[in-house]
């Protein structure tokens, strides 16, 4: 297995290598290290490789590594994973992004409970692009109530969506659902033109060339940087 270095530099070369063939900008395209699983110790490595921003999906096991990582103190924390109301407090309070919001219910909790003194919490609202019964999100025609119900919020601020697509065989064949959350950013942008909606927070270790060629700005990788995670069923076990 490669060291965690190498496998940052492939993936931040396979970033601008999609940019390159998309024509954009690779300084608009942002990783996140999604590090859900791995110990503390592998994210320092990332860390030391050059990553400063974190996604992770379980409450407990992300806590426990902040403060295992509190020295370093430029980390970017994201909170990518399912919210349940009894965990607002502390994803408010210890994290700058959440790319998981879709109910109206946990962005007015998370709004109510954002220390002031942080500033904004950023959000993505999670859209569930494919209809898949099984996956988060809501439907695009959930999108644009909810989306004018958390541009109100005074201690959010609405940043973008966050998709997964249907699993795909194929990654181009993601490309027409990574179009349409593209094209519901565009929406939501000429109809709510005072929130910074700049983020899309698409593509993931299979498919992130697909992802960027339909405009994705954060790709959230973590097979690829950090390699097969260990533990997930503790892991998740833990986080219940
Ligand atoms: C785990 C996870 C990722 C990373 O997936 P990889 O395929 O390992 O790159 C990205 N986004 C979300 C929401 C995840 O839960």
């Amino acid at each position: 297995m490669h060291k965690i270095d190498e496998k940052l530099a492939d993936v931040t070369a396979r970033i601008m290598r999609a940019a390159q063939s998309a024509q954009r900008n690779a300084a608009d395209i942002s990783l996140l290290a999604v590090s859900k699983t791995q110990p503390a110790e592998r994210l320092r490595e990332a860390y030391n490789a050059g990553a400063r921003r974190f996604g992770e999906n379980y409450l407990q096991e992300a806590l426990d590594k902040q403060q295992e990582l509190t020295a370093l103190n430029d980390i970017e924390w994201h909170f990518i994973g399912p919210i349940q109301s009894n965990k607002t407090r502390a994803i408010a309070t210890h994290f700058s992004w959440v790319h998981s919001v879709e109910r109206l219910k946990i962005a007015r909790r998370l709004n109510d409970q954002r220390p002031a003194e942080l500033g904004p919490l950023n959000i993505c609202l999670q859209l569930n692009i494919d209809n898949e019964p099984s996956k988060a999100g809501v439907t695009l025609n959930e999108l644009t109530t909810l989306a004018g119900q958390v541009a109100q919020l005074p201690n959010l601020a609405l940043r973008g969506l966050m998709a997964i697509p249907a699993p795909a065989s194929n990654p181009e064949d993601s490309r027409r659902s990574f179009a349409q959350v593209a094209a519901a950013l565009k929406q939501l942008r000429q109809s709510h033109p005072n929130c910074p909606l700049d983020t899309l927070s698409m593509g993931m270790s299979a498919d992130l060339e697909a992802a960027i060629a339909e405009g994705a700005t954060t790709v959230r990788i973590g097979t690829d940087i950090f390699g097969p995670r260990p533990n997930a069923a503790a892991a998740n076990a833990r986080s219940l």
